[in-house]
């Protein structure tokens, strides 16, 4: 296999996110965030600073992971020029669609991801010059002998990446022909789709195309490609421009010296190596323990937050005051009301627009769950205290125990014992929870999972590896919980 590694900073890096995340429930208390929007343009040079690339998860032989570490020509290339030109790189592996959101919305500094240079793209993003000629072209499965051109493709459906020329190909030819467009944000899904047989057809670039076909994707292309456009490396209109310069000095260095030749042939004439399920195991084992690891640590955190939140809100709750019991009702309702997936993407991609400054995917993660968490362990802190008899209110009160000491005393440890079967099950949840968390790039298991099979292509094993990954610790987990309740709840 490939020998091009090197080494690349995993997309949730550690370092920077508890400080956004005070910052950002700074926000949410209404406590103004210090420091005014500071613009990421720099007079000067590119030497000595680090640059954030955002790219897509999987588009093979661009991008994709290799033994759980990111690989492929853009990850080359834009490694070899970054070394050129004396910058620091860190990708993160956000997927197409979200890789042009978060370069909009400043949240990295440029973009390489197989990107095509379109009319439309040039009058938000300023492009480097082009580094690969691509186009589109058509794929059928492997097994399908009835499309073998755009006009058997009638009344049927066809898969496309969302926010792809591949989609603009389809969309534009798609009343002509009479199919229907579906748009997936993952390569994978949108290959599973056509295997699947939910679709018959998928428009995509035909080099990655060509080498996915050559890894035992199960297609086979029928069409000739449509005349496409080449890829750039693109940065936010008008923003480091310093950058974009950089990268077409280093990949006309790379291009003179022969380096930019070898990274082509490193993955152009690669094909794939078929395994058993174990090795499949085995060998994606960093991956999986890593996403573990980012799991555990997400449900951690969020559910640190969420008991915080819960024992608050759930007090104010059961307060005689109208204001608290208001406080805490609307905080409830808004996020019982609105959906986990509609909060991930709110407080990734919504909220450093409000805030002015990026959010990292741990720290919008832990915002959406332990907040959402929060809203659910009200509710049981609420239930469990008023599901002690008043009558003990009444009896401590009279035999002369003040309200505190009534509380601590006699409610809240008989409320505890109440509340702990549904902390455990609040606590499951969540942890199914941080599985949403994927879409908006936080490396967590589901993720690496999507990382795997884009690659392999054995979608049903990983999936079954995760899921019973997940079973097993979430087994072990109440198993342990049990434990720990009939311990200290008797
Ligand atoms: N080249 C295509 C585009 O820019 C697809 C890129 C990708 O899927 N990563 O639209």
């Amino acid at each position: 296999m490939h020998s091009g590694k090197r080494a690349l900073k995993g997309p949730a890096s550690l370092a920077v996110p508890l400080t956004s995340l005070l910052a950002a429930l700074a926000l949410l208390l209404g406590i103004p965030a210090s420091g005014a929007f500071a613009a990421t343009q720099e007079p000067g040079g590119v030497e000595g600073k680090t640059y954030t690339i955002g790219t897509d998860t999987t588009f093979a032989p661009f991008e994709f992971r290799e033994n759980g570490e990111l690989v492929g020509i853009d990850m080359d290339l834009v490694n070899a020029i970054a070394e050129d030109q004396g910058f620091d790189v860190e990708i993160r592996s956000l997927g197409f669609d979200a890789a042009l959101q978060a370069l909009q919305s400043n949240q990295v500094d440029g973009v390489i991801a197989g990107m095509s240079i379109t009319e439309e793209r040039q009058k938000v993003f300023d492009f480097s010059d082009p580094y690969f000629e691509s186009g589109i072209q058509m794929a059928v499965a492997e097994n399908n002998n009835d499309v073998s051109g755009y006009e058997d493709l009638e009344g049927k459906r066809v898969a496309v990446k969302t926010g792809t020329e591949g989609q603009a190909f389809a969309e534009s030819i798609k009343d002509q022909y009479g199919f229907d467009v579906i748009a997936f944000a993952q390569s994978a899904q949108m290959y599973d789709d056509v295997k699947a047989g939910s679709s018959v057809a998928v428009f995509d670039d035909y080099p990655v195309l060509a080498y996915g076909i050559k890894s035992g994707n199960g297609l086979k292309t029928v069409t000739d490609k449509e005349a496409g456009s080449s890829y750039g490396f693109a940065v936010n209109a008008g923003t480091n421009p310093e950058l974009r310069e950089a990268f077409n000095a280093g990949l006309a260095n790379l291009q003179e010296s022969g380096e930019y030749e070898e990274i082509m042939d490193r993955y152009l004439d690669a094909g794939a190596a078929d395994s058993s399920f174990w090795s499949l195991v085995t060998d994606n084992a960093p991956a999986f323990a890593k996403g573990l690891g980012l799991t555990l640590l997400a449900t951690a955190l969020s559910l640190f937050f969420a008991l915080i939140l819960g024992v608050i809100f759930g007090f104010f709750k059961v307060s005689s005051k109208v204001v608290l019991r208001g406080i805490a009702t609307t905080y409830v309702s808004i996020f019982r009301g609105t959906p986990v997936l509609v909060q991930a993407f709110f407080f990734y991609f919504g909220l450093p627009q409000l805030i002015g400054q990026p959010v990292d995917v741990l720290t919008a993660g832990v915002l959406t769950l332990s907040l959402n968490a929060g809203a659910y362990m009200t509710e049981i802190v609420r239930g469990g205290i008023q599901s002690v008899d008043p009558g003990q209110m009444e009896a401590a009160r009279s035999l002369g125990l003040g309200y505190g000491k009534t509380m601590q005393k006699v409610i809240i440890p008989q409320a505890i014992k109440i509340m702990t079967p549904s902390f455990i099950n609040q606590f499951v949840i969540t942890l199914k929870d941080t599985s949403l968390l994927a879409v908006i790039g936080f490396a967590e298991l589901t993720y690496q999972a999507q990382q795997i099979y884009a690659v392999n292509f054995r979608t049903a094993e990983v999936l079954l590896i995760v899921a019973a990954l997940y079973f097993i610790v979430i087994t072990l987990l109440t198993k342990l919980a049990d434990v720990l309740d009939k311990r200290f709840n008797k």
